[in-house]
């Protein structure tokens, strides 16, 4: 059996020049060019870490962006009152507020004030709702990017037993409605498991596909896994690494080297989901231009 590495990283650069195409026509026929606001609130590493790069991939595209920062003492009115103004401001397309926020700020609070028609990250309740219904809106970015990496990379999803290890609302709970949708990747049928499951390990080896959003480094080992099952590896997590000079490496929550050896394909971490959320988060921008007809 030869094992394929999904790569996020490559997939997303081919999504990257496609969506520059697009920009590049827009800017000839004189058409609005795509505009994504980020909000950040405090200094968390991994947070400024991941808005850095949204902005930096706007600009690689030709997008146009705004970073919005506050420190972490931040009042939830004055985050209100800016997403009002964001909603509102007819030059901004679509917006997200990086997660996670301080403990004094509610987040639901938050995801529900953003008006879904600027919903980038598809949090909203509505365009979750629409996504359940399989209604046109904007699907979460790091499940739609998972799908899409599937799909570009020719992945068989029809038929297979697939596990999703962790129910987030932002990551396991709509990649588990993706995967069991009558589409093109879609029609597995899916377990979603998360803390309280029993014997996981049993769930997983009758798996074809496994995907692992839980936040554990390694927790997915070999022994868990089927000879020629498909492994995709959400978890990113910062391990103390002394060798690095940033001190640091992010592992995910596959124990890579030993799984990969099963395989069909595996994702990388880093270079696997990551890449496709930001690249998903864009398309979502340019489909927010072109749901509202301009
Ligand atoms: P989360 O909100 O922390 O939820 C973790 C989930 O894992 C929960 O559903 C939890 O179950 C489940 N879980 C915890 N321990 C478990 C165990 N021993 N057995 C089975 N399930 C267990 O997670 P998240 O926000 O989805 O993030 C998950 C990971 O993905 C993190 O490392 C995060 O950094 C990463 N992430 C990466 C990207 C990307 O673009 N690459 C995007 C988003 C998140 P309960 O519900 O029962 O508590």
């Amino acid at each position: 059996m030869i094992m394929e590495i999904l790569d996020g990283k490559k997939t997303a650069e081919n999504i990257k020049t496609e969506l520059a195409l697009a920009v590049k026509k827009r800017k000839k026929s004189r058409m609005k060019i795509p505009h994504l606001a980020a909000v950040l609130v405090g200094n968390d590493g991994g947070s400024l870490t991941y808005v850095t790069s949204k902005v930096k991939t706007c600009e690689k595209i030709g997008f146009e962006s705004s970073l919005i920062q506050y420190d972490d003492t931040v009042s939830e009115q004055t985050l209100l009152e800016k997403i009002k103004e964001l909603n509102n401001d007819k030059n901004i397309d679509g917006f997200i507020v990086q997660l996670p926020l301080p403990d004094h700020i509610d987040e639901s609070l938050i995801k529900s004030s953003i008006h879904p028609s600027k919903d980038v990250d598809g949090f909203h309740p509505e365009n979750i709702g629409k996504m359940v219904l399989n209604l046109p809106g904007f699907l979460p970015a790091t499940p739609a990017g998972i799908m899409e990496l599937l799909k570009r990379n020719n992945v068989e999803t029809e038929g297979k037993n697939c596990v999703v290890v962790g129910r987030s609302t932002i990551v396991g709970m709509p990649l588990s409605i993706l995967l069991a949708r009558n589409s093109n990747p879609g029609n597995c049928t899916v377990t979603l498991a998360h803390s309280r499951t029993k014997d996981l390990k049993t769930i997983c080896l009758d798996a074809d596909i496994i995907v692992a959003a839980i936040g554990k480094p390694e927790f997915i080992t070999a022994d868990m896994v089927k000879h020629g099952a498909v492994v995709v590896d959400v978890g990113t997590t910062r391990v103390p690494n002394p060798q690095r000079e940033r001190g640091w490496s992010l592992k995910g929550d596959v124990h890579f080297e030993e799984v990969s050896k099963k395989c069909s394909f595996i994702t990388p971490v880093p270079g696997g989901v990551g890449p496709m959320t930001i690249v998903s988060l864009m398309m979502n921008t340019l489909k927010a231009l072109e749901l509202k007809g301009l």
